[in-house]
């Protein structure tokens, strides 16, 4: 079994890599940070959106498991206290396939005046007008759908619908259904322009294309990483064919941590 680790840079990530390592090295595991099976991410859900965008090109090979550091994550449930707990089930099932689930991502071809890239994402990727409101056409599967006039538009994975999208008033949707949510940002709804004013959720082998109006600066962003574009016609965006493994060693019902990040305890 080989891994990595890619941790946020505190003190008690720092720390609880370092004793990751040894117990790592206690139980057999190789460090090998250019083809690991298993990438562990130390942190939070931020820090597993970097890893994640550092093995983008190896996800047939590589599985991903989270260790949080602060609060419990969507990516990230164990403990460092666990750490001896998931380096047992990591040392024991070496020569297993590793058991893992498969979440699906999105993929975000992004077509420029000097051709077309093609980049994936983990939570969404949003669009967001630089200098002011964003005009942007809306196509679904090749037929138009709406003139966007807003402050932007987000475009989630399942598993991030309970990041940016939430906070868009998207609905939370359950990791296994293969589909990408369209949720708007403060869209402009007056008797002059119209747009469908609540988020929309397209299955797999579904498309829509998004065409910023003629020479507008362009924010984009694909989960943490941004790039300022003014030469952007268009992004399509898609459910990838490519899935993202997680390394799952026990249960934990993604409901259970909706409700343990968003409500709590619940009052009678
Ligand atoms: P950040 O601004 O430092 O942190 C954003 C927060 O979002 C962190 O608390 C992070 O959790 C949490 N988060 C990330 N992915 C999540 C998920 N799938 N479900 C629930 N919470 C999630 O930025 P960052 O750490 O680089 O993360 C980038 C992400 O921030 C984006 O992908 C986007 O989803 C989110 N974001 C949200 C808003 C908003 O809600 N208004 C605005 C911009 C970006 P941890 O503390 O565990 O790392």
């Amino acid at each position: 079994m080989k891994y990595n680790i890619v941790n946020r840079g505190d003190e008690t990530s720092v720390r609880t890599m370092e004793r990751f390592h040894e117990l790592a090295a206690e139980c057999g595991l190789k460090l090998d940070p250019e083809n690991p099976d298993i990438v562990v991410s130390i942190g939070g859900d931020g820090t597993m959106l970097h890893a994640f965008h550092l093995y983008a090109d190896k996800l047939d090979q590589t599985s991903f498991v989270g260790i949080h550091t602060g609060h419990l994550g969507f990516y990230a449930d164990w403990k460092p206290m666990e750490l001896e707990t998931l380096l047992r089930h990591m040392a024991t099932e070496s020569a297993e396939p590793i058991r893992t689930v498969k979440y699906p991502i999105i993929e975000i071809q992004i077509v420029a005046e000097q051709g077309t890239e093609t980049y994936l994402a983990l939570n969404e990727c949003t669009l967001k007008g630089v200098e002011g409101t964003l005009v942007a056409e809306l196509r679904i599967n090749d037929e138009r759908f709406e003139m966007f006039r807003g402050d932007g538009i987000c475009i989630s994975t399942p598993t991030g619908s309970t990041g940016y999208n939430r906070s868009l008033n998207g609905a939370i949707l359950h990791p296994s259904l293969e589909a990408v949510q369209i949720a708007e940002m403060a869209s402009l709804n007056n008797r002059v322009y119209r747009s469908l004013g609540s988020s929309i959720v397209l299955p797999k082998h579904h498309h829509c294309d998004i065409s910023p109006k003629k020479g507008q600066k362009i924010l984009l962003t694909l989960d943490h990483l941004n790039m300022q574009l003014t030469d952007l016609i268009s992004i399509r965006c898609m459910v990838a064919d490519r899935k993202v493994s997680f390394v799952r060693y026990r249960p934990f019902p993604f409901w259970n941590r909706v409700r343990e990040s968003f409500i709590g305890d619940i009052v009678e």
